[in-house]
């Protein structure tokens, strides 16, 4: 099954190795300066109808579409219900205009001590690192967040680090985005090393997808900055379907596993894509099987554009309890709701 895209050679699955004969594994900046942003390529890659493009283009206008090769690699051909596609292809519905959804469901805009900072819990905050993802999820609550504006350039992060130095409460740092890790290992290490002198710092949190998009990204480097100093690393890393992990992901996470990070996942409950206990349990066992635990359910942020994935309470109930007669209980993630303005993710008791 080893075909390439430019051979004409089709297969049901994508088994393309997006990595060229020599090429480094750690080229993880190549694999996403080469990601498909174009909707009508994506089409062509996957045999796609073309009547999937005007809705396509009238939203990608919006929010771009942008997705790793890695990830296009394990999507089905010519399924257009492809549960890995249905997360990243913008469709018409988005632009239908739902109530109750908002530009900025969680009022973050409002959260900000000091730039590239997001402090609304005790004990712990985010540190923006980078505007940028990876991949563009179209039902991410940050679609409208102008996550450019916020990020830490060249000076602020003095500034982002003296307020962390000034709360002796934040024992937990937790490096956000956009996704943390677009940003260089180089700069995440000299992040980190400021972070490492403060002493009621303890833990370093990374909450990520690129290691499941393109898991080239664990890098020797990163390996070292993230798991080799004083700071505890936990890395929670966004995974939503087992179709996400292949080999090379296991391979990744696995990685970090070994060089004692502890691993979590967090999943958004998602219509069409995993609101079945079948398919979550699946994805509970794939990523026990990378030494990953699930940690939280998360309902979908109720954000302007995401409404055709929305699964209501009471069925997000009856999945977790189905969920829980599947599966062992530590691989029973907690349903929970962000709601704005309260002190920790909300939790959804299910019976
Ligand atoms: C989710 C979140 C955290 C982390 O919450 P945990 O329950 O510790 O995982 C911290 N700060 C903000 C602003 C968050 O949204
Ligand atoms: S923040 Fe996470 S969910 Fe949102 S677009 Fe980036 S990778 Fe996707």
């Amino acid at each position: 099954m080893i075909t390439r895209y430019e051979d004409g050679v089709h297969t049901d699955k994508l088994s393309t190795r997006f990595l060229l004969p020599g090429e480094q594994p750690d080229d993880w900046k190549k694999v996403l300066a080469d990601s498909v942003t174009d909707p009508e390529v994506l089409l062509n890659i996957l045999n796609l109808p073309d009547t999937l493009l005007p809705g396509a283009i009238r939203s990608d206008k919006s929010f771009r579409m942008r997705i790793p090769r890695p990830f296009i690699d394990r999507m089905t051909r010519g399924d257009q219900h492809d549960p890995l596609l249905r997360q990243v292809l913008p469709l018409g519905e988005e632009s239908e205009e739902v109530s109750g959804f908002s530009l900025d469901p969680l009022a973050e805009q409002s959260q900000n001590p000091t730039e590239g900072i997001i402090h609304k819990y005790q004990g712990r905050l985010l540190l923006i690192i980078s505007g940028a993802c990876a991949i563009n999820c179209r039902f991410c609550f940050r679609r409208h967040f102008p996550y450019e504006d916020n990020r830490l350039g060249g000076d602020n992060w003095m500034q982002a680090i003296d307020y962390i130095r000034s709360q002796d409460s934040i024992h937990e740092v937790i490096l956000s985005g956009g996704d943390p890790l677009a940003a260089t290992d180089s700069r995440l290490a000299r992040m980190v090393e400021a972070l490492s002198d403060i002493p009621h710092v303890k833990t370093l949190r990374i909450h990520t997808r690129l290691p499941i998009v393109i898991p080239q990204r664990v890098t020797k480097e990163m390996l070292h900055w993230f798991c080799g100093g004083r700071l505890k690393p936990v890395m929670v890393i966004h995974c939503n379907h087992a179709n996400e992990i292949d080999e090379q992901v296991e391979q990744a996470l696995k990685k970090l596993r070994q060089a004692g990070a502890i691993v979590l996942n967090q999943t958004v409950l998602l219509k069409g894509i995993n609101d079945d206990s079948g398919s979550l349990a699946d994805l509970s066992h794939a990523l026990f099987n990378a030494g990953v635990l699930p940690y939280y359910l998360h309902l979908l942020d109720r954000v302007q554009g995401a409404a055709h994935f929305d699964v209501n309470e009471e069925r997000a109930k009856v999945l977790v309890n189905e969920l829980m007669q599947k599966c062992p209980g530590y691989l029973v993630p907690r349903l929970v709701r962000e709601v704005a303005g309260e002190a920790s993710k909300t939790p959804i008791p299910v019976n």
